[in-house]
């Protein structure tokens, strides 16, 4: 065994309470509905399993009253840890930071919506010492989504699984246990647009699958509109496949090919038939579609130079404003 990582932004009473084996974390932004059921429910079901652990909470700039029930929360039960993002910085951002601060055997992150049932993590970790490094909640039906949301599922996976190079399994979420390993390869990735799933994905190790019911979320609302769904999905895609740059090749040279073969037949007509001067509307319609799919290969190339610009700029991925029990590598001081 190799020496337990001091040097991981680890929790400040590590080196008293040692490391725990389970560590769950927590991203949440405006949760403060939710959280008294969350912690009720989560404390009671990790002490039932007599395993030490950790809870991380990512406070992903909430403006609600999260801040200050996860203090709260510090204060009653110090296995609770908390960080506060200067702002919000998006899910995937929240959940790669949890996973940055866990020092656990295991790491389990988890919505703060009570959607992803604690009850499975201990199912997850008898998969986990039988020798799974990955152990992942299936869903087993989306009965809980609208018929939108369950079909636009649907097409994405079946798109994103034609286009990537790794399978990403349907129907599965974030919610998944990660030996430390895992959780450190992942960490190691650290390019700005983070399709979590993807990246769990790409990282490999071996897996197993529980199968389970998603219910709906127990207090508050989705932070994930439509078009916030739409985004995530181009994320994905881009993230993890360039076949749509090829795909925008393929575009221009079929409709190159379409241009030389009408540009011959016109030819020919006109050796034939003498000159016509009637043809405004084919002109128009071949100058609108060349035109139009000119823009549409923009775009896609587009689509990657953006995302090439904000990896080139190698920012942080998030900035902490203060945290709880978690010893951070410059402790803000005032
Ligand atoms: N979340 C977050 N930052 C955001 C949006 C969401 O940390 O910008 C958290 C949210 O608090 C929850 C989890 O991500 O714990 C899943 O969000 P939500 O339940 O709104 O998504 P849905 O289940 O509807 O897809
Ligand atoms: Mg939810």
């Amino acid at each position: 065994m190799a020496p337990q990582n001091i040097k991981t932004a680890g929790p400040a009473e590590a080196a008293e309470q040692g490391v725990p084996t389970l560590s769950v974390v927590v991203p949440m932004f405006n949760e403060e509905e939710v959280l008294p059921i969350l912690f009720e429910r989560l404390e009671q079901i990790l002490e039932s399993l007599g395993e030490s652990y950790e809870i991380v909470c990512v406070n992903d700039g909430s403006t609600d009253r999260t801040a200050e029930l996860l203090r709260a929360a510090h204060c009653r039960n110090n296995r609770i840890k908390v960080l506060n993002f200067s702002r919000n910085f998006g899910k995937e951002v929240a959940l790669t930071a949890g996973l940055d601060m866990t020092s656990g055997k295991a790491v389990v992150p988890i919505d703060a919506d009570l959607q992803d049932p604690p009850e499975l993590i201990e199912a997850f970790l008898q998969k986990w010492r039988e020798g799974f490094d990955v152990v992942y909640g299936v869903r087993r039906h989306r009965d809980t989504d609208t018929a939108m949301k369950r079909w636009s599922a649907l097409k994405f996976y079946k798109v994103i699984n034609r286009l990537s190079g790794v399978p990403i399994p349907a129907n599965t979420g974030d919610f998944r246990l990660m030996d430390r390993r895992v959780v450190k390869a992942v960490g190691e990735l650290r390019e700005q647009n983070r399709f979590m799933k993807g990246l769990f994905a790409w990282v490999g190790f071996r897996h197993a699958e529980i199968p389970y019911d998603r219910p709906e979320r127990v207090a508050g609302k989705t932070k994930f509109n439509y078009w916030r769904l739409w985004n995530f999905a181009l994320d994905g895609i881009t993230g993890f496949s360039t076949v749509p740059l090829r795909i925008a090749g393929y575009i221009g040279m079929l409709t190159a090919l379409a241009a030389v073969i009408y540009g011959v037949f016109l030819i020919l007509r006109t050796l034939i038939h003498g000159v016509d001067v009637p043809g405004y509307a084919s002109l128009m319609v071949a100058v609108l579609l060349i035109g139009g799919l000119q823009l549409v290969v923009l775009g896609i190339i587009g689509e990657y130079l953006g995302r090439l610009y904000e990896e080139a700029r190698k920012r942080p991925l998030y900035v902490v404003e203060s945290s709880l029990g978690i010893a951070l590598e410059e402790e803000v001081s005032r």
